[in-house]
C-alpha cells in the first residue's frame, strides 16, 4: 500500500461512495496504509483548510536537494527559520504548476468531489456541471459536448452548461468596457477574462495597474451566478484544466458562484471509477455558444473574441483593439513589469498563466497544441461568430433580467457580472 498514489486512493473512494461502502473502503485502505496514506485519504475526502487548495504532505522539507522554492516565479515559496518550506499567501496566485514540478511529490491539491456524491445520488438539489471551453476533445477525439452532457447526467448532475455561453456575455461586456475606457492612443486596458493567475498577479504584485483591469468577473463566475439566479437552490461544479480556479472559487467577493471545482484529470478518474465511457454515451446536444466564446480556451482567443465583438457593436469607433498576449506565467510577469514601467505597446492586454492558454492548463489531458486544434475546430462549428449574432445570448440576457446589451454596464441585473478590483 505504501506505493499507492493519491490518484489511486481518490479512485477507490469515488467508486466506494457510489457503491455506498465508503466507510468500509476507508478502513480497508487504512489497514494497509502508512502516514502518507492517511493524508491522501484526508485530502481526497475534501478536508483541510477550507480557504486553501494546495497542501504539503511532509512538513520536514529541510532535506538536502529539496528546493520547491525555486519553482515559484514570485518567490512565494520560502523557508522558515527552521528550514521548512512554507507557501506564503503574499503573492501566491495558486497557479498549481509547482505541484507537478515538485520532484518529491510533496504537494497535492484538495479533491472536492467526494462530499458531492451523496447530493448527486439523492438528486434532491439540482447540481450543474459547468464546463470550461477547453474541454472539447479532452475525453476522446470524437466525444461531443452532447455525450459529455450524458456522462455528467449519469453521475447524477442535473445538467451541463458550457461556460463558453457566459464567455459570450463577457465578450459583450468587455467590448463595451473597452469602448468606455479607450479614447486616445495613451489609453489601455487589461482583460479580466479569464485567468485568475493573471488577475492575481496584478492584484498582488503590480497594484498600480489595477485601475486598468476591466471590472468583470470571469466566465466561470458569470456562469455560476447566472445559473443560480435562475435556480436559486442549485449547486455549481466547475470543470476545467485548472488548479487556480479552485482558489478563485474561494475568493471572498465571488465565492457565492461556484460550490466545487474539478479538474479534467479528476473527471477522467471519476469516469474510470464509475465505468463511464463518454464515447459510448448518448448525444444530448444543447450547445448555444458562438465561435468567440469557444476560443477563449486558447491563447489569443479572448483578444479575438472581444475585438470581433467590438467591431460589430461599435463599427465606427476610430480606435480598434490592438492586443498583446502574455503566453504563460513567465511572460505574464515580464509583460506586467514592462507595462508598469510605462512601456505601452498596445491598448488591450491578455494574460494566460499557462502556455497556450487554458488548453495548456496543469490538469489538461492533451498537449496544448492538440487541445488548441480541437478548440479551433469546435469554434468553427458554432452557428454564430460572435455573441452579437447569437440569438441565444440575447435570450439568456433577457431571462436574467437584462433587457439590452448596453445594460451590461450599468443595470442592476447585470451586477452579477461586475467585479471591483
Ligand atoms: S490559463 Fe491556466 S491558470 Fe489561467 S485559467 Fe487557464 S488553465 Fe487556469
Amino acid at each position: 500500500m505504501k506505493n499507492t498514489t493519491y490518484e489511486q486512493i481518490f479512485n477507490r473512494l469515488v467508486k466506494a461512495s457510489y457503491n455506498g461502502n465508503l466507510k468500509q473502503e476507508i478502513e480497508a485502505i487504512q489497514a494497509n496504509g502508512d502516514a502518507t496514506t492517511q493524508k491522501y485519504i484526508y485530502y481526497a475526502m475534501g478536508n483541510g483548510d477550507p480557504d486553501k487548495v494546495v497542501f504539503q504532505l511532509d512538513e520536514d522539507t529541510s532535506k538536502a536537494g529539496h528546493h520547491p522554492e525555486a519553482s515559484c516565479l514570485f518567490d512565494d515559496i520560502v523557508r522558515d527559520m527552521e528550514g521548512k518550506v512554507v507557501i506564503q499567501d503574499r503573492n501566491c496566485a495558486e497557479c498549481g504548476h509547482f505541484i507537478d514540478t515538485c520532484s518529491y511529490h510533496n504537494l497535492i491539491d484538495k479533491k472536492e468531489f467526494i462530499p458531492l456524491i451523496d447530493i448527486l445520488k439523492k438528486r434532491e438539489v439540482p447540481v450543474f456541471a459547468i464546463v470550461a471551453p477547453a474541454i472539447i476533445g479532452q475525453f476522446g477525439e470524437k466525444v461531443t459536448m452532447g455525450q459529455l452532457r450524458s456522462a455528467f447526467k449519469h453521475l447524477g448532475f442535473f445538467g451541463m452548461i458550457e461556460v463558453a455561453l457566459f464567455a459570450d456575455i463577457l465578450s459583450l461586456k468587455e467590448a463595451l468596457e473597452f469602448d468606455r475606457a479607450v479614447h486616445t492612443q495613451d489609453d489601455f486596458v487589461l482583460t479580466s477574462c479569464c485567468c485568475p493567475v493573471w488577475v492575481g498577479m496584478v492584484k498582488r504584485v503590480y497594484h498600480t495597474l489595477i485601475p486598468h483591469i476591466m471590472p468583470s468577473v470571469s466566465p466561470m463566475v458569470a456562469c455560476g451566478r447566472g445559473i443560480k439566479r435562475l435556480h436559486p437552490d442549485a449547486k455549481i461544479v466547475f470543470i476545467g484544466p485548472c488548479i487556480a480556479k479552485k482558489a478563485e472559487a474561494k475568493e471572498a467577493d465571488i465565492r457565492d458562484a461556484v460550490d466545487a471545482v474539478l479538474t479534467f484529470e479528476e473527471v477522467k478518474q471519476i469516469f474510470n471509477a464509475t465505468g463511464i465511457n463518454p464515447e459510448e454515451m448518448e448525444d444530448i446536444p444543447s450547445e448555444h455558444s458562438s465561435t468567440g466564446g469557444r476560443i477563449y480556451a486558447r491563447i489569443g482567443g479572448v483578444s479575438k473574441a472581444i475585438s470581433d465583438t467590438l467591431d460589430q457593436l461599435r463599427p465606427h469607433k476610430p480606435i480598434k483593439i490592438n492586443a498583446v498576449q502574455a503566453n504563460g506565467i513567465q511572460e505574464c510577469k515580464e509583460l506586467l513589469r514592462s507595462i508598469s514601467n510605462g512601456e505601452i505597446t498596445a491598448n488591450f492586454y491578455e494574460g494566460m498563466g499557462c502556455k497556450g492558454g487554458c488548453v495548456g492548463g496543469p490538469k489538461a489531458l492533451l498537449t496544448p497544441e492538440i487541445g488548441a486544434i480541437h478548440v479551433n475546430a469546435y469554434g468553427l462549428t458554432a452557428n454564430a461568430p460572435t455573441p452579437v449574432n447569437n440569438p441565444y445570448v440575447m435570450e439568456l440576457l433577457n431571462t436574467l433580467g437584462i433587457q439590452d446589451v448596453d445594460s451590461l454596464l450599468e443595470g442592476e441585473s447585470a451586477q452579477i457580472f461586475q467585479r471591483k478590483f
